[in-house]
């Protein structure tokens, strides 16, 4: 007798598990099973995430539902479009051998007349968000007075969603002699209140033990030249799709600036620090919570204690003055027994501290290269064919698609794509082939990457400028080259063929610095007088690379295009998500969940969850010292 059989599922279940390729049930399962198998009970169930919970509520469930009776017996609340989804389809496999049983999707951002038409039709199961399953309450179309069983599954991110009201009121549409069962990773208080107040004598269940984190957090470092940290967040970013993160900075001046910056350059960032009003920061943890925000700067203090889950990454912008600090940092991740790195960008000066901490927190970093152009463009380019695979369609659509097809018939299934995945990439190879390779390695020699990477990477025209000071202002070459590379704060080289006139100047740098170079000289005095800085028409003898540069700031990288949703202006620290921002509550528009194409990171059977996705947009460095007089944007 197979395990399965042993907890008392039935034969056409355990012959759907067979086609699952299950062979052992969980922890979870096991407990689970026999005893919601066995009588109708309510039941709180704690276990980690992707520990197989939505088979242990959904093989009783499956084999309790009376499938002669087409009025509606069960329903399933999740936090998010995309898991409601995950649950009614893993339910149907289930099912795929019990003939009758039918499980209809509810969430937000598809059509409700649709939905409420499927659920007519006779649907015994209905797995929902609790948005949506509110509004269909609300217009009378959908009867969940009589249901025998209601499920909350990932109780504590549906409360973590601000979901509270929702599932209060959807619960007091439903019967009292109902079995509720409770499935979450966590039991918060709000958790637990729910519990308490909608369910009698419930058995709990709870597998694995409370997770110290530490082990479920891997480190690394990333070896970089200070010009370089903001180039490299910007590409960690970008080789990250899915990045979800808190990313640290010592002081709230960085922090509001490193946002600013990656909000500007088109990412959805966010910054918490104490110079934030309350109801700002409020503001932004609710948008993080939500996953509007991919990157919360913080400083430490504002972050201490910020529990959110599955935050991908921490990410040390710089290290903290106190070691100590950085395992409070990197505790922001790891968390409920989900896998979390921890990043640090390192420069050579402070290599010496990332042994301390290793003896600290008695673990080892690895030490990583940041990806280079080539590997970024890779891996947006996938994810970008994944995220077309598992788009749902919304049949909205269907009213457009007559034009859309005329101006599209001509084409090739194979153009189409070809053009389809263009329209994403192009920005990025645009922009990664201006940009030079920025990794470094800890053996101290700059990593070549010239064999693996297409020469046009490797582009090393520079943009020649004009500027109003020379001589007259006491610089020659040399000190006006010094001048430039303080007030810029760029490195060694970065300011070439400084060539001083009487009344003017000119001087090179590479492109990647040309948005710096205009927005702070341009906002610089010298004794009084405003520095005026353009790009020369006059090429001086550097090879130019500006023909798109009209010098304004936002002339830079290929902005990301191709966002239909409404730009949503942030509250508090202000934050804009560029792309999804499109109604979020119901997890639509990019919802953040499940991308269960992708592999499991360690042992186990473990779904990666998060999603949404990122470009680069300006190339732009900003070192971490003590910035020069940098104007403060309006
Ligand atoms: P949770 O809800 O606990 O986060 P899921 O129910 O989403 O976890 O399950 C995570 C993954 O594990 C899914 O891909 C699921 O198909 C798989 N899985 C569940 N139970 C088993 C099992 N008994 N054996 C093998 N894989 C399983
Ligand atoms: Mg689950």
């Amino acid at each position: 007798m197979n395990k399965f059989e042993q907890l008392g599922l039935n034969e056409s279940l355990l012959k759907a598990i067979l086609d699952l390729g299950f062979e052992n049930p969980s922890e979870v399962q096991e407990k689970a099973i026999p005893l919601l198998l066995e009588k109708d009970t309510d039941m709180v169930a704690l276990a980690q995430t992707g520990t197989g919970k939505t088979a242990a509520f959904g093989f009783p469930l499956i084999q309790k539902i009376d499938a002669d009776n087409r009025n509606t017996q069960a329903l399933v609340l999740s936090p998010t479009r995309e898991l409601c989804l995950q649950i009614t389809n893993e339910l149907k496999n289930y099912s795929k051998y019990e003939k009758g049983i039918n499980v209809v999707a509810v969430y937000g951002g598809a059509s409700i007349t649709e939905q409420a038409r499927e659920i007519k039709r006779g649907a015994q199961i209905i797995v929902a968000t609790p948005g949506r399953m509110q509004d269909m309450i609300n217009r009378g179309l959908v009867n969940i007075k009589n249901i025998d069983y209601c499920i909350l599954d990932e109780a504590d991110e549906m409360l973590n969603m601000g979901f509270y009201d929702d599932i209060v009121s959807i619960l007091s549409d439903t019967p009292d002699e109902k079995s509720t069962w409770l499935f979450s990773a966590t039991m918060p208080q709000e958790v637990a209140r729910i519990a308490k107040q909608f369910m009698s004598d419930p058995l709990e269940i709870t597998v694995g033990t409370k997770n110290s984190g530490s082990s479920t957090v891997s480190h690394e470092f990333y070896l970089v030249n200070a010009r370089d940290r903001y180039e490299a967040l910007k590409r960690l970013a970008d080789a990250n799709p899915d990045i979800f993160s808190v990313v640290f900075c010592r002081t709230k001046r960085d922090t509001q600036a490193i946002a600013e910056k990656l909000i500007e350059d088109g990412y959805s960032a966010a910054a918490l620090h104490g110079d934030l009003s309350q109801a700002q920061r409020d503001g932004v943890m609710k948008s993080f919570r939500g996953r509007q925000i991919q990157m919360l700067v913080a400083t430490d203090v504002a972050a201490r204690g910020i529990d959110v889950d599955n935050v991908t990454h921490v990410v040390n912008y710089q290290l903290p003055d106190e070691i100590e600090t950085y395992n409070h940092r990197s505790g922001r991740t790891g968390r409920a027994g989900k896998l979390g790195t921890s990043i640090v960008i390192v420069t050579k000066s402070e290599l010496r501290k990332i042994s301390s901490i290793e003896r600290i927190i008695k673990q080892k970093f690895e030490e990583k290269t940041i990806p280079s152009g080539i590997e970024i463009c890779e891996i947006q380019l996938l994810h970008l064919a994944n995220k077309i695979k598992d788009t749902e369609v919304d049949h909205e659509i269907d009213n457009y698609l007559p034009a859309i097809n005329n101006v599209l018939e001509d084409l090739s299934k194979e153009e189409l794509i070809k053009k389809m995945v263009s329209v994403e990439f192009n920005r990025f190879i645009t922009y990664y082939k201006k940009n030079r390779d920025i990794s470094t390695q800890s053996s101290g020699e700059r990593r070549e990457r010239g064999d693996s990477e297409p020469r046009e990477f490797n582009n090393n025209g520079a943009v020649r400028y004009f500027v109003n000071i020379g001589s007259r202002d006491n610089f020659d070459w040399m000190s006006l080259k010094d001048y430039l590379k303080e007030t810029l704060d760029l490195g060694r080289d970065d300011v070439f063929k400084v060539d001083v006139k009487e009344g003017f100047s000119f001087f090179n740098t590479d492109p990647e610095h040309t948005d710096k170079v205009m927005d702070i000289l341009n906002n610089v005095q010298l004794e009084g007088r405003r520095i005026n800085v353009e790009i020369s028409k006059n090429d001086g003898g550097g090879r130019r690379d500006h023909n798109n540069r009209g010098g304004g700031r936002n002339s830079g990288g290929p902005r990301r295009e191709g966002n239909f949703a409404p730009r949503r202006e942030g509250s508090g620290g202000g934050f804009r998500s560029d792309r999804n921002s499109a109604p979020r509550r119901e997890g639509s528009g990019g919802g953040f969940r499940s991308d269960r194409n992708s592999a499991p990171r360690e042992g186990g059977f473990r779904r990666n969850e998060g999603s949404s996705d990122r470009a680069p947009r300006r190339s732009e460095s900003f070192g971490d010292s003590p910035r020069p007089r940098r104007p403060r944007r309006d």
